[in-house]
């Protein structure tokens, strides 16, 4: 194949992104400086809450706001069954339970009834996912949670709007967190790093002790007398998940252009819209609809179950880094040997796993490119 492989999603870094980030590096402070900071002050308004808290990676979030809800042993976390396993080892870190709620075949996001049925009082939190960027809609969750904590893993969600309008990150409708992540699949990076935004002071001073070793950083509450400038205490078992200055000058400059990111996605899913619609074998990805705004981390398409392997393998050997999203977490080993769950446990998302496929899009695709995935696609499913 003579023409370049296309991933299924990548990052885009511009020298003004380079630039930054070697500011940084010329500076004073490489972590713990300013600028986590401002990373999160720009963060925070950017989405819409009142805090943010940035973390090493995205799963390190999740962790900390599984740790600010309180999950420890004996209790239960629910999740969606179709998502990256770290929406559900969150919970298991810190000794709950992770049980999984089915999809809602539509939307492929977590289904509020699923969730309902798993409600009990050792249920601690729910974690959704706007699975490939396609937002939940939060109320019915919340009401679905039944007084649970509920954190949104927006790791695929940042720069989407829900129904109502507002983004995805203002936590709405009793929404306690919402994790990001920015890997450079997802829609803005700095290399590894993730955040939670809150709007609830307490939950963002438990992650950033969290984030610190479990160090309290407000010397009125230490336990015991303050000894001199050099004391500090250590009130929980936190973790060094600390982001650094650079990757947070890199987190600035990627902020400012997420809007265009997520609008240069929506462009590409149209194309792929028009394009596709006509072929008989392929159901496209739920859109966003209403004042909704997708963010098209991924466009997962469907096409026959029999067909799904030979299909994937042919747009492979085409050089298109195809993917499939995901697994249902259930299925791992680990869970399987853990907790005992057994393959059929959700419906829905088996069904869905058995069809998926993820197709490039990422900021930077041209209509060429749409159109070369189009004709590999339609070949392979002529000869599948
Ligand atoms: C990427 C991702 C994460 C984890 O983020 P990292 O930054 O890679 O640790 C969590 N949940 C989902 C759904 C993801 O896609």
């Amino acid at each position: 194949m003579s023409e370049p492989p296309l991933p299924y999603s990548r990052q885009v870094i511009d020298d003004d992104d380079i630039a930054a980030v070697s500011a940084a590096l010329r500076g004073d402070f490489l972590t713990t400086g300013p600028l986590v900071d401002e990373f999160e002050t720009a963060l925070a308004a950017v989405a819409g809450a009142r805090e943010a808290v940035v973390f090493a990676n995205g799963t390190a979030a999740l962790h900390a706001a599984c740790f600010a809800a309180g999950a420890s042993p004996g209790d239960e976390i629910v999740t969606s069954a179709i998502s990256f396993a770290a929406s559900a080892n969150c919970g298991a870190y810190l000794g709950a339970t992770p049980r999984f709620a089915d999809v809602d075949p539509a939307t492929i996001n977590i289904d509020a009834s699923s969730v309902a049925a798993l409600a009990s009082p050792r249920l601690r939190a729910v974690v959704p996912v706007d699975f490939g960027g396609l937002p939940i809609d939060p109320a019915p969750l919340v009401a679905a949670a039944g007084g649970a904590t509920v954190i949104e893993d927006a790791a695929h969600g940042l720069g989407a709007r829900y129904a109502s309008g507002a983004p995805v990150g203002s936590c709405p409708d009793g929404i306690a967190m919402t994790a990001f992540s920015f890997h450079p699949v997802k829609s803005i990076t700095t290399g590894e790093g993730g955040a939670v935004t809150t709007n609830d002071p307490a939950f963002a001073d438990a992650m950033r002790r969290f984030r610190h070793h479990g160090i309290e950083r407000d010397r009125s509450k230490y336990e015991s007398d303050d000894e001199g400038p050099w004391y500090h205490e250590m009130h929980d078992l936190g973790f060094n998940y600390r982001i650094t200055d650079f990757q947070c000058a890199l987190g600035l400059t990627q902020l400012k252009k997420l809007d265009g990111f997520v609008e240069a996605r929506n462009e590409i899913a149209a194309w792929y819209r028009d394009r596709l619609s006509g072929i008989d074998e392929v159901s496209l990805p739920a859109a966003a609809t209403g004042d909704a705004r997708h963010a098209y981390h991924l466009f997962a398409i469907r096409v026959p179950a029999a067909k799904r392997r030979g299909v994937f393998d042919a747009l492979r050997a085409d050089g298109l880094g195809v993917q499939v999203h995901y697994l249902p977490i259930y299925r791992h080993p680990w869970y399987r040997r853990t907790f005992g769950y057994e393959p059929g446990l959700c419906p829905n998302a088996e069904a869905y796993y058995e069809s998926a496929i993820s197709i490039p899009v990422y900021p930077g695709m041209t209509k060429d490119d749409v159109e070369r995935v189009a004709r590999s696609l339609e070949r392979a499913l002529r000869d599948s």
